[in-house]
């Protein structure tokens, strides 16, 4: 099949995420599976909670969105999945599963409600005994809504009882083993994130008012990370995009 070719220089891939753009999480315990580079790392309640909603119908395809964050830790960058918003208003067919515009509103809706500060790094949903992959209405879905190296896609057999996560690589999405993490973890604030005090304006001498403006240090940028927090451009163009092909 072809794809479209992508407006970035490189093919998109996981294996580009720089480490130091993101912030530093270390997962405890340490799960044994971890190895270096990117990897997928979903809590295990949250995984409970796909797998419940995938086995409450077994005869057609439901869905939803992965929500949770990227970070780092001394292997490399990793995604962190700590929670999950269900599909609504999806547009749902034997074997495929369309999100709509409502289906957007609502989890926009959950997002900001429920998960203040984290983002959409993915999305799932079910193959109900017809095995794990991505179909290629999935890989449109992934190729124009879920583009950014570090998204993913997760497909659940609920008849089967298999699940895989499918990850950029090479502007591909392939499948790679993930982990289930039922502890805990711990957030460090790197050094350079800290905002260092702004230096007391220097000492001003009466005869040149001018020399009294103070200039304000530029605000603090964004986050490095595409998006931003709520990744509001993402979800305009997204929303955009659905209306075109399925409404
Ligand atoms: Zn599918």
């Amino acid at each position: 099949m072809e794809t479209t070719p992508s407006q970035h220089d490189a093919p998109v891939d996981a294996g580009n995420i720089v480490a130091s753009d993101w912030p530093r999480r270390v997962l405890s315990p340490a799960p044994p599976q971890r190895r270096d580079g990117f990897q997928v790392v979903i809590q295990k309640d949250v995984q409970q909670a796909i797998h419940a909603h995938g086995k409450s119908i077994l005869d057609m395809e439901i869905c939803g969105l992965l929500v949770g964050g990227v970070f780092h830790d001394d292997r490399g960058p990793w995604l962190h999945i700590t929670g999950s918003i269900e599909g609504r208003h999806a547009t749902h067919h034997a074997a495929q599963v369309t999100f709509t515009a409502a289906t957007w509103d609502y989890a926009h809706e959950v997002l900001e409600r429920d998960f203040p500060g984290q983002r959409i790094v993915g999305w799932y949903h079910t193959h109900p005994d017809f095995g794990v992959f991505l179909s290629g209405m999935d890989l449109f879905i992934q190729e124009n809504f879920f583009n950014l190296p570090w998204q993913v896609a997760l497909v659940y057999d609920p008849v089967q009882g298999d699940e895989g996560f499918f990850v950029w690589k090479g502007g591909k999405s392939g499948r790679e083993p993930h982990i289930v993490h039922a502890g805990g973890w711990t957030d460090d604030t790197p050094a350079e994130d800290s905002a260092a005090p702004a230096p007391p304006p220097l000492p001003v001498k009466g005869d040149n008012p001018a020399a009294q403006t103070v200039i304000s240090p530029p605000a603090p940028a964004e986050p490095l990370s595409p998006g931003g927090t709520t990744d509001r451009r993402w979800w305009a163009l997204a929303r955009r995009a659905l209306d075109r092909f399925f409404s």
